[in-house]
């Protein structure tokens, strides 16, 4: 089919649309009103209805494909792969769903599950939702204090942990950092269940709030547990936003919705229907874990492959290693993801068979061109950048290979996916802005199913953030964008990152764009720091691709360019070339804490920083000067 006559119908017949969508998911009561948007722009898709996520994800394939792989959990900091069926997950999900009511969990309560990617952590997911409690899962290897403060947000009835996750070979124990966060939060959970991997053997154990998932699993093997239906519009789970331009957010998401966006997905998108296999390199952690690497594949009886470790280890060809092994037809990870391998030898690209490799999507930060080339020429697969949010747990913005592939344009995530009604407004009036000119991107709701339902416990953060920008009752994105003639939509940065010099506003993509197309620069953080003279002058910290290249050449060349392609008005008035960027632990710059540092300010909320190494440095460089 069209994608144009596809995109049109979903949003000028919304509820025909989204009827129709949701024959792809089995209902134990059909919904009585597709859409109810009475009280905007909070709506409900699928109201009255009744599902289950995992009852869709595990119980529904079992008639038809109980042998078939449904997880393969690769991982190469223990050298371990678990290869799970759909009958062994159905299984395991039992198990765990009957340990999870034996701790006193209920519909509703909240689980905070904190654990690397490991199928113990697939299991503990879809044991929630079996039993309509909601789980939020927390980032392994967050420190304490930011797991607290989810955990006061949240205040959850269990914490599910592991022992201990790795990286690069380093063990890293989790059971102190839950100690901590334990001893930290206001609400801490009663219930502390430990999923022990062998790698923190002598961790400590509070008597009466801990628990080992071992011996339970031992106890509760082969026990069956109901499904729990839920009105479609109850949430499902509750997923913090990365924090990169602040206090992160509680995402909930709601069940019904969420079931049939991702069944839309993943065959109109990712192009991935039941039998064939997906490999997300996401961590569960995040949005795009929870809807690539557990729900979406599970629900359209496809098998997910799921890796815990580094992209190069054991050597840099372990993602297309594992492409070749398993078959793999579509592939999910980041730009940051694919800027690791560009610093590594580009021949491990070649080494492996990837035959059955259609699809490589990208999503999460911008896709700058050096690197969609550089990956594209290197694997000879189609590349697709993606573009969403936390917030939308789907795609908003994204080619869509399996109904209709439209040309990729590099820089671009491409057109609306089913359901968005997108606009690019002027950020002043709020007046829509012609092609080929910048503007804020809105969603024009009610938000499509599969989105936020709101903020966790706090439907007044929801307004302000979202909904508060505009004359009109709007869903701001919070980022730039532009339109082409032909529609196609190239994202410009976050509307916190604009640089004012002298009256010019530039964003601050543009200005990384032009520096990355140096050959030697990796990757280029841009910031406006203060300016008597012009108000704001772009700032460059860039790392290079060689340590041995020359930091004067590198920077010197990266300023020319950007005269040439944008204009002296855009020229960086210092670059500091450094090691390492400050990222939070989703691979997100962190362009806000750079511009503090830059300014001489607090660099403000770090809990999401990655590695404080590179503040370190960042620090240093300012010190040493340009
Ligand atoms: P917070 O909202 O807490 O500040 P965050 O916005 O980084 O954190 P996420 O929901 O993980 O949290 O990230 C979504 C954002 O990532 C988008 O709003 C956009 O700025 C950026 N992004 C995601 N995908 C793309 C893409 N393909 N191209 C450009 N930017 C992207
Ligand atoms: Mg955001």
């Amino acid at each position: 089919m069209k994608y144009e006559d596809f995109h049109r119908r979903s949003i000028e017949q919304p509820e025909e649309f989204w009827g129709e969508q949701a024959r792809a998911i089995h209902w134990n009561k059909a919904p009585e009103t597709i859409l109810d948007y009475s009280n905007p722009p909070f709506r409900k898709w699928f109201a009255g209805g009744e599902t289950n996520l995992c009852f869709n994800a595990v119980d529904r394939h079992l008639a038809e494909r109980a042998d078939q792989l449904a997880l393969v959990a690769i991982s190469s900091e223990t050298d371990v792969t678990r290869e799970i069926t759909y009958r062994q997950l159905h299984r395991e999900v039992n198990t765990f769903a009957a340990i999870l009511r034996a701790l006193g969990v209920g519909r509703g309560d909240r689980v905070v599950i904190y654990m690397p990617n490991m199928a113990e952590a697939v299991f503990a997911m879809l044991a929630c939702a079996r039993i309509g409690a909601v789980h939020s899962v927390v980032f392994g290897g967050f420190a304490a204090h930011n797991l607290a403060l989810r955990i006061d947000d949240a205040t959850p009835k269990l914490l599910i942990c592991a022992d201990a996750g790795m990286r690069g070979g380093k063990v890293i124990p989790y059971k102190p950092l839950v100690d901590a966060a334990c001893s930290a939060a206001k609400s801490p959970p009663p219930k502390v269940l430990i999923v022990e991997r062998g790698l923190d053997p002598g961790h400590a154990v509070v008597e009466g709030r801990d628990e080992h998932y071992a011996p339970l699993r031992a106890q509760y093997d082969g026990a069956e547990v109901d499904v729990e239906w839920l009105e479609s519009n109850e949430p499902s789970y509750l997923l913090y936003t990365s924090g990169t331009t602040g206090k992160p957010k509680g995402v909930q998401r709601d069940v019904g919705g969420y079931a049939v966006a991702l069944a839309l997905s993943m065959w109109s998108i990712y192009d991935v229907r039941a039998g064939q296999v997906m490999f997300s390199t996401s961590d569960v952690g995040w949005a795009v874990g929870h809807s690539y690497n557990v729900y979406g594949p599970l629900i359209a009886g496809a098998t997910s492959v799921l890796y815990e470790g580094l992209p190069t280890n054991p050597d840099p060809g372990v993602w297309w290693r594992i492409c070749e092994q398993y078959g793999v037809r579509t592939m999910f990870s980041s730009p940051t993801g694919i800027r690791v391998l560009k610093k590594q030898d580009a021949s491990f690209l070649k080494k492996h068979d990837l035959s059955k490799l259609q699809w490589l999507f990208l999503a999460g930060e911008p896709l700058d061109e050096p690197t969609a080339q550089w990956i594209t020429d290197g694997i000879g697969k189609t590349i697709i950048d993606n573009y969403w949010q936390t917030e939308t747990g789907w795609p908003v913005l994204s080619l869509m290979p399996g109904l209709d592939l439209k040309p990729v344009k590099f820089g671009s995530p491409g057109l609306p996916t089913p359901g968005y009604r997108l606009r690019v407004i002027d950020d002043v009036t709020g007046e829509d802005v012609p092609a080929g000119t910048k503007g804020v991107l809105v969603i024009e709701p009610p938000l499509p199913p599969g989105c936020l339902t709101t903020v966790w416990n706090d439907d007044a953060r929801f307004l302000s953030s979202y909904f508060s920008h505009f004359k009109e009752l709007l869903y701001s994105s919070l980022d730039w964008a532009i339109r082409d003639e032909d529609g196609y939509t190239f994202i410009l940065g976050r509307t916190d990152d604009v640089i004012n010099v002298a009256g010019h506003r530039l964003g601050t993509r543009e200005i990384e764009e032009s520096c990355s197309t140096h050959p030697s620069v990796a990757e280029a953080a841009v910031i406006g720091v203060h300016d008597e003279l012009k108000g704001q002058v772009p700032v460059v910290f860039a790392t290079l691709k060689r340590q041995d290249e020359s930091a004067s050449d590198a920077a010197a060349g990266m300023q020319q360019r950007v005269v040439e392609q944008l204009g002296g008005v855009a020229k960086p008035a210092r670059v500091y070339v450094v090691n390492a960027l400050p990222k939070t632990r989703s691979g997100k710059l962190l362009r806000r804490s750079l511009q503090a540092l830059a300014e001489s300010r607090d660099p403000g909320d770090l809990s999401t920083l990655d590695d404080p190494g590179a503040l370190e440095e960042v620090k240093r460089a300012l010190e040493r000067g340009a």
